[in-house]
């Protein structure tokens, strides 16, 4: 198969060898912080392998199959946050699956820890195929079961964001059922380890390929409407910005745009338009620089002080301060009354916690 591919197109051999190295450079650039030699040895030797017994091989769209592993490691490091263990594995995640490696290989090469990881995700893509939500749900289950390394699951969700964000050259079936997977797998797994912005990249692309009108309808929307949003934004916070600036409390403060998913979910929901789905962003106050024993209290102070300027909806209010959510999130969501008698969601948080949500630290 992959010599048919060869012949029917030729390919630029050279080019090909500078975009790897290209690709694999920042790989190592980004996690350069947090690489010492003994990481960047391993990391190289990984690296060599998966070049070695993918070489023959080419991704649908017809580019050196190589780039995908690079693409997931790359994922692990920027967006997941992991170390050398993460990466090596995410370089090797096809090898013992789609080539001749063998787990006996790996374990000799790279020892018994990277082994088990790369056996876990051999072994879960040996068990996939599920449509009913039914099987999803216990194939979660299997899924949290079956990886006694959190690193798996984490693995193969940067597997899947990968595939999701390179599947334009794939049939139309095939786009279907890996969407649909992904909505009903993929996306809540991600949301239980507490990885949002994954999440909801994952629902917003799956959708663009189940709903492809409907994602084009709101995204057009989405963009028409953002300058509106933008100044809207800013007349929303300055009344509370400038009570903080007065007070010396140190913030940033955000208007985050909802997901394209979230707000098609929300009119479905709803039986409303577009135009009637009022809250299609959350206003988000970081606070810095706050002692770890004094977080709860600032952050109701931050409250105290936006409801000083905005009447609360009190049964909008969430307190994950005081009791964090099981996948440790802590945060403090209330809903207030803005200008032009629009609900807007303020979410209050330090720090420390926007810093690992979303990205779960695992060394
Ligand atoms: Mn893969």
């Amino acid at each position: 198969m992959a010599q048919l591919t060869k012949n029917l197109k030729v390919f630029d051999e050279e080019a090909e060898r500078k975009q790897i190295l290209r690709e694999y450079r920042k790989l190592l650039r980004k996690g350069r912080d947090r690489f010492d030699n003994e990481d960047k040895k391993q990391i190289r030797h990984a690296f060599e392998l998966a070049l070695e017994s993918h070489e023959d091989m080419r991704r649908k769209s017809g580019e050196p199959y190589i780039l995908h592993p690079l693409a997931v490691a790359r994922i692990v490091v920027d967006e997941m946050g992991l170390g050398r263990t993460g990466v090596v594995c995410a370089l090797l995640h096809d090898v013992v699956e789609d080539t001749e490696v063998s787990i006996e290989d790996i374990e000799r090469r790279f020892g018994n820890k990277v082994a088990r990881i790369i056996d876990g995700l051999t072994k879960i893509a040996g068990v996939f195929d599920l449509s009913t939500s039914e099987q999803a749900e216990n194939f979660r289950k299997l899924l949290l079961t079956l990886a006694d390394d959190v690193r798996v699951i984490l693995i193969k969700l940067a597997d899947r964001l990968h595939n999701m964000r390179t599947m334009q050259t794939m049939p139309r079936n095939k786009q279907l059922k890996i969407s649909s997977e992904t909505l009903s797998i993929y996306a809540p797994l991600a949301h239980r380890l507490g990885l949002y912005i994954i999440k909801t990249e994952l629902e917003d692309l799956s959708m663009k390929y189940t709903e492809t009108e409907m994602y084009k309808t709101i995204a057009k929307k989405l963009r028409e409407t953002k300058r509106e949003r933008n100044r809207y934004i800013n007349r929303f916070i300055k009344p509370f910005k400038q009570a903080f600036q007065e007070e010396g409390v140190k913030c940033s403060i955000f208007g985050r745009p909802k997901s394209i998913y979230s707000i098609y979910n929300k009119m479905k929901k709803k039986s409303v338009s577009f135009e009637e789905v009022y809250d299609l962003f959350a206003i988000r106050v970081i606070l810095h620089d706050v002692p770890l024993e004094k977080e709860k209290a600032a952050c109701w102070h931050a409250y105290s002080v936006v409801t000083d300027h905005y009447c609360p909806n009190p049964g909008r209010l969430r307190d994950w301060i005081s009791t964090p959510k099981v996948n440790g999130y802590e945060s403090l969501h209330t809903t207030v009354m803005g200008p032009k008698g629009r609900w807007v969601e303020v979410q209050i948080r330090t720090e420390r916690i926007s810093m690992s949500f979303p990205g779960v630290r695992v060394c």
